[in-house]
């Protein structure tokens, strides 16, 4: 079963000293440690893309007391750009995209070829529209004798005596029809 996970997630995108800038109301100390944060949505962990506001969170580092200080906070959360990985599905989608047209053009150009010039082994994914319910199968070249090739379907529901003969005119009209899916050879 196909589980399509998403939600929400929240990434740290900056890690600051904000020392001398401002003290801890209650040791002290100078050493302030400033996080921003970005939430974004995901698709199977991957950052699809960022949702809402970036928020800063200001914290001492001795005591861990959060600091409260809207122009520091808002400071950090302006200067902090969103980084791009939180776009990861973005940029993989027309990538995906691209792969898949390259592949399907690849097999095009072979189907193309191959039914030019045809070999013993060559195997064709065809698609019969019988009775308003597309069937597909296969049948691969045994023979090829002048202007005639011999086909054995490869289903494993029939017997492997199931021979056909076609024209290679007779090929070129199924072609034309669309009933050549494609053409592979090993
Ligand atoms: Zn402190």
């Amino acid at each position: 079963m196909f589980i399509f996970f998403y939600g929400k997630r929240r990434a740290r995108i900056k890690t600051a000293i904000s020392s001398y800038e401002h003290t801890c109301e209650y040791c002290k100390s100078n050493d302030m440690r400033v996080k921003v944060y970005q939430t974004y949505i995901h698709i199977f962990w991957i950052p699809f893309f960022p949702v809402g506001s970036k928020d800063a969170e200001i914290k001492c580092a001795k005591c861990n007391s959060p600091k409260w200080n809207d122009f520091i906070m808002k400071k950090y959360e302006a200067s902090t750009r969103t980084p791009f990985y939180l776009y990861t599905w973005m940029l993989l989608i027309p990538l995906f995209i691209g792969l898949i047209a390259y592949i399907c053009e690849q097999n095009a150009q072979h189907t193309r070829e191959y039914f030019a010039k045809p070999q013993v082994g060559d195997l064709y994914e065809m698609k019969n529209p019988g009775n308003g319910r597309i069937v597909y199968f296969n049948m691969k070249i045994t023979a090829i004798k002048n202007d005639s090739i011999r086909f054995r379907l490869e289903e494993a529901a029939f017997a492997d005596n199931v021979e056909y003969i076609f024209l290679a005119h007779d090929l070129r009209k199924m072609r034309d029809s669309g009933l050549i899916v494609q053409i592979d050879r090993e």
